[in-house]
């Protein structure tokens, strides 16, 4: 799916695949360097994440092994509640091992947040988090993100992962939607 693919229904483009895998590729080198000589655990968190860890882990040259989460927010809406629940748990038991978490994005930072203390109870040998995109005038509690693709301003985006009601995930890039997508 690309640009042309989509009609009427895309405002702009924020962050272009070129941009995203010059971006990866940069974050790539930093992972390669900070881990070198150790057996690192790649945990993606699902659905979003699902692009960010084909590709970031493509550019990677150590030898990482790969996991996934899935968690979910209770509660309605399109807002995180902090409250979250486990759909599908790691297939791997992280007891000291190095884990980097691979996110989408950080909007609130409630879901990351629980996320880091249910995976710290673990207890692994490393714990951090990798994400493409971070809001910093949405978060409303600190996170310690080792590895930032982009600060991004606090609107709805799709793309590369990142959803609307299961529609657009399969962008390849990252942009925003007009306001008749929303009933607007
Ligand atoms: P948080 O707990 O940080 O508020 O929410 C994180 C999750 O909310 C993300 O993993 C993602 O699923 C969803 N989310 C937050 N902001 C956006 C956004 O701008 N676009 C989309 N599609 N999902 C978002
Ligand atoms: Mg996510
Ligand atoms: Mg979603």
């Amino acid at each position: 799916m690309d640009e042309k693919d989509m009609g009427t229904d895309l405002a702009k483009v924020l962050i272009s695949k070129e941009e995203i895998d010059a971006k990866l590729a940069e974050l790539a080198e930093l992972i390669d360097r900070d881990y070198a000589g150790r057996d690192l655990l790649i945990v993606g968190v699902l659905k979003g994440a699902v692009m960010v860890m084909a590709d970031l882990a493509r550019t990677l040259h150590s030898p990482v092994t790969m996991d996934w989460m899935a968690v979910s927010s209770y509660g309605m809406g399109t807002k995180s509640s902090g409250v979250v629940r486990i759909l599908k748990d790691l297939d791997t038991d992280i007891n000291g091992r190095d884990v980097l978490i691979v996110e989408d994005i950080i909007d609130s930072g409630l879901t990351l947040s629980w996320l880091l203390s249910n995976l710290q109870s673990r207890g692994p040998a490393s714990l951090e988090v990798c994400t493409l995109l971070r809001k910093p005038d949405a978060a409303k509690v600190s996170i310690d993100v080792k590895y930032v693709g982009f600060d991004i301003p606090n609107e709805f985006v799709v793309g590369y992962g990142l959803d609307y009601a299961e529609k657009y995930r399969n962008l390849p890039f990252v942009g925003t939607l007009a306001p008749h997508v929303y009933g607007g």
